[in-house]
């Protein structure tokens, strides 16, 4: 009789505390901020981390907080990005969550929505930087070993591999500036990086100096940073 009042007991205690539990997790849910959402619906969304941070999601928060500014994002400012975040700022948080629960709490509606009522540029058509495939990011950084300018070249470059120069991978790019098919400037998220004085100033070495400064690093793209120093 003593276990059948236990399990009893044991189950009712069960049950209680989960449906303690379901109750505190839906009443102490995060809440997603609809504001941060769109910011986040209007920026390339190719986290490239030019912005300085590692991703879009860390600046559409930034955004959010009024903490950075709205062409902070560097490669959305061709892009109508800076528009389309001045927009979301000038729209007040009624307004916001009214698009928001209208959209059915999807961001890209919610964007558009809120883009036609301000009359603020539409979606960008902007080509879309496609992320390559591991392998084609591998073919290229393949042929690198045939090439020290371009391998060393390569050491410069953020080595994040997003397309956004319109290469597949950093590899790709560094191959077309060895063959000075390129410019440096293209890679955007190198910038804050000085990625284009750097390949100058790989460009000015002559081939003895790269053989020597590939070996020193053993060709890895960090101690070659550090080596060419900026
Ligand atoms: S710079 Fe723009 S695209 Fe790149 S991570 Fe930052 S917000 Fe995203
Ligand atoms: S070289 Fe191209 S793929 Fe590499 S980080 Fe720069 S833009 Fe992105």
């Amino acid at each position: 009789m003593i276990i059948v009042y236990s399990t009893i007991l044991l189950g009712i205690l069960g049950l209680t505390s989960g449906l303690f539990l379901a109750f505190a997790a839906s009443k102490f849910a995060v809440k997603e901020d609809p504001r941060v959402k769109l910011v986040e619906a209007a920026l390339p969304g190719i986290n490239c981390g030019a912005c300085g941070f590692p991703g879009c999601s860390g600046f559409a928060k930034a955004y959010a907080d009024g903490k950075v500014p709205k062409e902070g994002c560097i490669p959305g400012r061709r892009s109508g990005v800076p528009e389309k975040l001045e927009a979301i700022t000038k729209t007040s948080q009624e307004k916001i969550l009214a698009i928001w629960k209208e959209s059915g709490e999807d961001a890209e509606k919610a964007l558009q929505k809120l883009l036609s009522a301000t009359g603020a540029p539409p979606k960008p058509v902007p080509k879309k930087p496609v992320r390559p495939s591991p392998d084609e990011v591998a073919k290229y950084k393949g042929m690198l070993k045939d090439n020290e300018l371009a391998s060393l070249i390569y050491g410069a470059l953020p080595n994040i591999d997003c397309g956004l120069c319109g290469h597949p991978g950093c590899a790709a790019f560094a191959l077309k500036l060895a063959a000075s098919e390129e410019k440096p400037e293209k890679c955007v998220p190198g910038m804050r990086q000085n990625v284009p004085e750097k390949v100058a100033k790989i460009k000015k070495m002559s081939s003895n100096e790269i053989k020597k400064m590939l070996e020193e690093t053993a060709g890895d793209p960090k101690k070659i940073k550090e080596k060419l120093g900026g």
